[in-house]
């Protein structure tokens, strides 16, 4: 077992790391790859990892993605890598050297996406492997050589299986995310992958936190590792307003209906606890009208894909995910994280809320707290060491209207009266605001074109009793969404009269 005390290497301190690309000398191939992605200066993690990674040693960091983790481990590996480079067409001279390991298909889509774009101007190349699709068109791939591999696990070792790909001259391993392959079980797989590498190697590994199994697995496979912690891994950005909402089960779409509203958001993550209750409530909110696309397990990579990509060019303003479908995924500006239901872990937490203010944006985190979550939450107040305030919610429509009581109400709206201790409920009628110039009506357009979305979900899970929320839906005189929502648009017949 090697000693994981941290070891920071002492001329990393403040004062004299490089903050500026440009003073890390990088290769030309590579400085022109990071000036193109318009990078200036370094993000912390970038800046404490990649000296410590050029001069080979093993790396245990604890950073989420979204601070930069991906340049950190990949312009070091690729830079030490360049001796290798070569035009050659043959596979042998073009070994996998690198190996990066992601959780999920998403993750390593993306980390793949950023190394071919950080290595673009070098001879080196780089693939992906994730399950989900086909093998053939990855087998193609790794048969004409790869430098860098990135994969998921269970992918990587049906190729290692079919003898696609060797890995016994592989120099370097990122064990990105660690955390969560461990959450997933993916343990034995990783495991046996590192089985098949030669000893003799520099091994990444970065993670949220640093758990005692994290640690156990550090204490495995890393050789005297540097530890780098960029950030407290519990830590929310202050520029996120966070609200937790007493709210009952039924109640909660018709919250997010009306805090959408209220809020005037044009998109949001909407993050629920299960896959079935994702592909559930996306369902019932397409039906109410609001666009809306659902990002989970069962997904098939290419609904997957197409999910994150309808999000990212605005065709659909919500995306409602579960924690290991989203997470880390570098979309930027989402101006809102509604938690439909409450994380079974207080880490998923902040990752969850980590997806809004990116960057010194102000952001908005909304919880839904039913009864049954107060564990939950007194978890999220000790890892934030924070006192969470509950706070109620009031329906527009449930108001008094004061107009059946014989008060006049010259169409203002009612506000329940603040310091009024009597017990008895007040309502006051404030003058309207005034407009803010630029505001601008929130608009609800057309259902999306692509006829994908116009299909109704079909469960690969066996189905099960409706939640709580759908069940309200089907119950007569219940209102459960606001007067605000239009229905989204009439459903031709299928079948013509006779
Ligand atoms: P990552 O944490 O690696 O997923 O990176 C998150 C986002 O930050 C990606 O969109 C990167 O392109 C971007 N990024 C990484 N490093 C820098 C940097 N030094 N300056 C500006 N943007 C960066």
């Amino acid at each position: 077992m090697t000693d994981l005390t941290p070891d920071l290497i002492p001329e990393l301190s403040a004062e004299t790391l490089p903050m500026a690309f440009a003073q890390l000398q990088l290769s030309a191939p590579l400085a022109r790859a990071v000036a193109e992605m318009g990078y200036e200066s370094m993000t912390p993690i970038q800046a404490q990892a990649i000296p410590v990674v050029l001069q080979g040693r093993d790396v245990m960091g604890a950073a989420q993605t979204g601070t930069g983790k991906t340049a950190a481990f990949a312009l070091p590996l690729l830079q030490r890598m360049l001796k290798h480079e070569n035009a050659s067409t043959s596979p042998a001279r073009h070994p996998v050297r690198a190996l990066v390991l992601l959780p999920t298909r998403e993750l390593a889509d993306q980390v793949a996406e950023q190394v071919r774009l950080y290595g673009k101007y070098t001879n080196l190349r780089s693939t992906v492997v994730f399950g989900g699709i086909d093998m053939k068109p990855q087998t193609a791939e790794l048969k004409k050589g790869v430098e860098v591999l990135v994969a998921t696990p269970g992918r990587l070792l049906d190729h290692i299986e079919a003898k696609n790909c060797v890995l016994n001259q592989v120099e370097y391993v990122v064990l990105d995310e660690a955390d969560r392959m461990l959450d997933i079980g993916f343990l034995p797989d990783l495991q046996r992958i590192l089985s098949y590498l030669p000893k003799q190697r520099t091994t990444l590994l970065f993670s949220a936190t640093f758990s005692p199994e994290i640690k156990r697995l550090a204490g495995s496979y890393l050789q005297n590792p540097v530890t780098i912690e960029v950030a407290r891994s519990n830590a929310t950005a202050s520029t996120v307003e966070q609200h937790f909402y007493s709210v009952g089960d039924d109640d909660k779409r018709r919250a997010l209906h009306q805090i959408l509203n209220q809020r005037e958001l044009k998109q949001a993550f909407v993050f629920v606890n299960s896959k079935l209750g994702c592909a559930r409530l996306a369902r019932s909110l397409e039906r109410e009208g609001l666009k809306t696309t659902a990002l989970h397990g069962d997904k098939s990579q290419d609904e997957r894909l197409k999910a994150l990509e309808s999000f990212k060019s605005s065709e659909v303003d919500l995306l409602v995910c579960t924690d290991v479908a989203a997470r880390g995924l570098d979309i930027k500006d989402v101006p809102a994280v509604f938690n439909f239901d409450i994380p079974f872990h207080a880490e998923d937490y902040v990752h969850r809320i980590g997806r809004t203010g990116r960057a010194g944006q102000s952001g908005l985190a909304v919880n839904f707290v039913s009864k049954s979550d107060a564990r939950l939450v007194a978890d999220i107040e000790k890892l934030l060491k924070t006192k969470i305030d509950l706070e109620a919610i009031e329906f527009e429509e449930d108001l008094p209207d004061i107009r059946k009581q014989g008060h006049i109400n010259d169409g203002r709206r009612l506000y329940k009266q603040e310091g009024d201790d009597s017990g008895r409920e007040a309502y006051v009628a404030r003058a309207p605001r005034e407009p803010r110039s630029d505001y601008k009506p929130r608009t609800r357009s057309a259902a999306p074109a692509d006829p994908f979305f116009d299909k109704p979900y079909e469960p690969s899970l066996p189905p099960e009793a409706a939640p709580p929320w759908e069940a309200a839906a089907a119950r007569p005189g219940v209102r459960t969404i606001s007067g605000n929502i239009r229905s989204k648009r009439k459903v031709a017949a299928l079948f013509a009269p006779v």
